[in-house]
């Protein structure tokens, strides 16, 4: 899959009401009609091109939509207030009461409490497993089994799911591939691998800047409308819309993503193999060490690389802390969770954005205490953050000989 998807994008024009070469903004929650017969044909879902209500859709949103559906290959995309909005109701959406789904063990914390422990609620039970093991996801499946679940890139221990394998394992089953595509935009073309659904946080990489939270999902005509649809779409009627403004914004940054997303794949690349090389515990799917290298190489777009996401282990939580503090005050990048912005963000992921994993769960899936997560900026220098990097570990005496594995929480 050499093909660059970048091209759809590029072709999306649009003139804004006075000509503008952006689009008009949306700045209503309510439309009007001039005959009361359009409105109750609109309510029916029959009358393309009318606007009833911001939850159910706006132009700038459809606008979003469109843009997310040429990145991803799908016939359409609804926006979200939040990549948690797009995939709480993806799964009201496919499943009911007594139904059940196959996840990935090692995916986003929040994805992860809410399918363990939110769904409860609703009797739709899930089973965990390594996603990289097809015959285990496979002996998962049960009759009730609704989905396949994961993340392309996992958050935070960047597995890559063999998309094509789990594809036809979906097929078999007649189940849908519900694919997490966050961590890998542009470079992972989930729906060219067989994948159904692709869902993404826009909040990181294809927003870019870090100042809103917001979802997408992205799928077939017939099922991106069911979600809206006024009696029984769960985006309807959960109500997680995307406000009309942000829509706009994030439309306006998308645009760079490609170039963004070659510079954040360059510069993590290139700092992942100077410290693999210092002799540190490092993933990167780009390291020839990392057991998804080959799956990822067959199935990515190589005109993006292997994405911005790294992990380093330094041995201990304090180290990780000692570590992330100084770095900060450093100025190479905030201790800070979430990924995709323009500047290097860290965090330990164990007490943070996988929290909700209990310890031992977080030890048997490979979350060790001293694990960072970085999300690589787009640092024009890369050869000097790394010295700086490696500056403070030295001030730390963090080496990469003293980060064996340390799998005791000392918090
Ligand atoms: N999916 C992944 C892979 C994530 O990392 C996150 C958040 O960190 C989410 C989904 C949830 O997205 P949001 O925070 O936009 O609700």
């Amino acid at each position: 899959m050499k093909k660059s998807s970048a091209n759809q994008l590029q072709d999306l024009q649009y003139f804004g009401e006075f000509g503008g070469v952006n689009p008009s903004i949306s700045d209503s929650s309510t439309y009007t009609f001039l005959s009361a017969k359009t409105m109750f044909d609109t309510f029916e879902g029959n009358t393309e091109g009318c606007y009833l209500y911001s939850r159910h859709s706006s132009p700038s949103n459809l606008y979003l939509g469109e843009a997310l559906a040429a990145l991803e290959g799908t016939e359409s995309a609804n926006v979200y207030a939040s990549g948690m909005g797009a995939i709480s109701s993806v799964i009201m959406q496919l499943c009911n009461s007594g139904d059940h789904i196959v996840s990935s063990r090692t995916i986003y914390g929040g994805t992860y409490a809410l399918l363990k422990n939110f769904m409860k609620k609703f009797v739709i039970e899930t089973d965990f497993v390594d996603i990289t093991a097809i015959e285990q996801v496979e002996k998962a499946i049960c009759t009730n089994t609704k989905m396949i679940y994961c993340e392309s890139v996992s958050n935070p221990l960047l597995e890559v799911a063999d998309l094509k394998a789990l594809a036809a394992l979906a097929n078999k089953y007649n189940i849908p591939l519900v694919v997490d595509n966050t961590f890998s935009p542009l470079s992972i073309k989930p729906v060219d691998l067989g994948a159904d659904i692709i869902i993404h946080s826009l909040t990181k990489f294809i927003n870019g800047t870090s100042d809103c939270v917001a979802g997408a999902v992205c799928g077939t005509a017939e099922f991106c409308l069911s979600l809206k649809d006024v009696n029984n779409g769960a985006g309807m009627l959960l109500g997680s819309t995307l406000d009309s403004l942000r829509a706009a914004s994030i439309l306006k940054n998308m645009r760079t993503l490609h170039i963004r997303m070659q510079k954040h794949s360059y510069n993590a690349q290139y700092l992942a193999d100077k410290f693999e090389a210092d002799g540190f515990r490092v993933v990167y799917p780009g390291l020839k060490s990392h057991s998804g290298h080959e799956v990822m190489k067959n199935q990515m777009n190589t005109s993006y690389g292997f994405g911005g996401l790294l992990t380093l282990d330094v041995g201990s939580l304090e180290n990780a802390n000692a570590l992330m503090e100084l770095m900060q005050t450093q100025k190479l990048g905030y201790l800070a969770v979430s990924l995709g912005f323009y500047k290097t963000l860290f965090s330990a992921p164990g007490t943070s954005t996988s929290s909700e994993i209990p310890m031992d769960e977080q030890l048997e899936m490979g979350l060790s205490n001293g694990l960072i997560r970085f999300s690589i900026g787009l640092d024009n220098d890369i050869e000097r953050t790394y010295q700086m990097m490696t500056d403070c570990m030295k001030r730390l005496e963090i080496t990469g000989n003293s980060t064996a594995l340390n799998t005791t929480r000392n918090i």
